[in-house]
């Protein structure tokens, strides 16, 4: 039996890589590529894949979008999230979304396989440090700590200046303060970079300030955002 997967990566040469992984294994076939998750729906479609191998960060559509979109059109459709990012709150989304398995670029091409093999017959393969990182964290809300207050977990403390600001432009100030790039806002956010420029200028504009570090200085003197 073959074991058909499609790849969904922004970076042709990462892409051609796991595919040359892959195929050292004599009983999987890496039927198609796209580089954006747009094209996820459209390549299982076509393809009928047993694994889709899919990237987060893409300039389109995420991983996590696309997953979305794939699992409510095929419910059965397993797939592999393939990311830089093993902090919590990409893992639960992903998992959420209906992903299978969740693995780490850093990880080994053995594992790799090994994933593909779990996931295939029906199993679920997360990345070590994504198990750990999400057993760190259950461990905090079980004593009581509920996760410090990271990413999505309301921060009642603080006065977010919601007179000012919009909800979203509130939680694209706190990432600035967080000192994240636009980059890693719109990671944390699942939203592409353009749209993070956008809610930054439109930040700085409302505030009245010319750039980012003093949109933060103020936002911290004022207690609107956290410091963590
Ligand atoms: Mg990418």
């Amino acid at each position: 039996m073959t074991t058909k997967i499609v790849i969904i990566d922004d970076h042709q040469l990462f892409r051609e890589g796991v595919k040359r992984i892959l195929e050292f294994e004599k009983s999987f076939q890496v039927v198609a590529e796209g580089d954006d998750g747009s094209e996820a729906l459209g390549l299982v479609q076509e393809n009928l894949p047993d694994v889709v191998i899919m990237d987060i960060n893409m300039p389109q559509m995420n991983g996590v979008e696309a997953t979305r979109e794939l699992i409510e059109k095929y419910p059965d459709t397993k797939v592999i999230i393939l990311s830089i990012h093993d902090d919590e709150n990409y893992v639960t989304h992903a998992l959420k979304t209906g992903a299978r398995g969740y693995l780490l670029k850093e990880m080994d091409a053995d594992a790799l396989i090994e994933a593909v093999r779990v996931v295939a017959d029906g199993g679920s393969y997360l990345h070590p440090k994504v198990t750990h990182n999400l057993v760190n964290e259950y461990r905090k809300l079980a004593a009581g700590v509920a996760g410090g207050g990271r990413g999505y977990a309301p921060t009642l403390e603080i006065r977010r200046p919601l007179h000012l600001l919009t909800r979203r432009e509130c939680e694209v100030l706190q990432l600035l303060a967080d000192g994240k790039s636009n980059r890693g806002i719109g990671e944390a956010l699942f939203i592409s970079e353009k749209t993070v420029k956008n809610h930054v200028s439109n930040i700085l504009q409302k505030m009245n300030v010319n750039d980012r570090t003093q949109a933060v200085v103020v936002a911290i003197k004022n207690g609107w955002v956290e410091v963590r």
